[in-house]
């Protein structure tokens, strides 16, 4: 009895998509209300990384087209410290998760946080690396795509990381292309991960270690 009506209480997977667009047109809307028309992008980080930070701010700007970043410091905003994440992360197109040394568990413990919620209300998490510096072991329990990035840009048109952050991080990661030119699908092969998300890699041996469980992998 008691499984038929946990059946009908799951959710298909037509169903899902449905709120995941009803949840992208409302994102749509309220950056047209309250952001003057700029897109904001959520930037989860390690308070200490100022290397991603300049990264992210070489792609967006301050001008009236261009994509905002929005960092959250715990020291200069007033508590309760969930609501106005849950505030900025309802207000930004997707999240961009800038994954490197964390200082500690505290800060992994929050980036967590922010990744979950922002899963469940159904935005992208595009996770940030720098292969030169990747000795941080926590998991993220769920990728849209892991991108390797140099440790900064020169100019600011360079593929992958120009058509990402031109629509925000609000699209399909099967649609960011140029010239050819595309990101990888991909599922873990850790038996035990089988996580599936899109890559990009700069490495020249193709080495990562999947985000998601942390196990080392290599792309044939
Ligand atoms: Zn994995």
């Amino acid at each position: 009895m008691l499984s038929k009506d946990n059946d009908k209480m799951k959710i298909s997977q037509q169903e899902m998509d449905h709120i995941f667009y009803l949840n992208r047109q409302l994102t749509k809307l309220k950056v047209a209300q309250n952001e003057g028309g700029r897109k904001q992008i959520f930037v989860s980080h390690s308070r200490k990384d100022q290397e991603g930070k300049d990264f992210i701010n070489s792609l967006t700007g301050t001008g009236p087209g261009n994509v905002k970043a929005f960092y959250y410091s715990f020291e200069g905003e007033t508590p309760p410290h969930s609501t106005r994440l849950k505030e900025e992360m309802v207000k930004s197109m997707s999240v961009f998760l800038l994954k490197s040394s964390i200082e500690n568990s505290w800060t992994a413990s929050w980036i967590n946080y922010e990744v979950g919620l922002a899963h469940g209300i159904g935005k992208n998490i595009w996770v940030f690396e720098n292969p030169r510096n990747n000795n941080a072991s926590f998991p993220i329990p769920y990728v849209t795509a892991y991108i390797q990035r140099p440790e900064r840009l020169e100019r600011r048109d360079v593929f992958p990381y120009n058509k990402i952050i031109d629509v925000a991080g609000m699209s399909n990661p099967k649609d960011i292309s140029e010239n050819g030119q595309e990101l990888t699908e991909f599922t873990c092969t850790n038996e035990e991960c089988k996580a599936k998300y899109f890559i990009w890699l700069i490495d020249v041996n193709k080495k990562f270690r999947c985000p998601v469980c942390g196990k080392e992998m290599v792309l044939k």
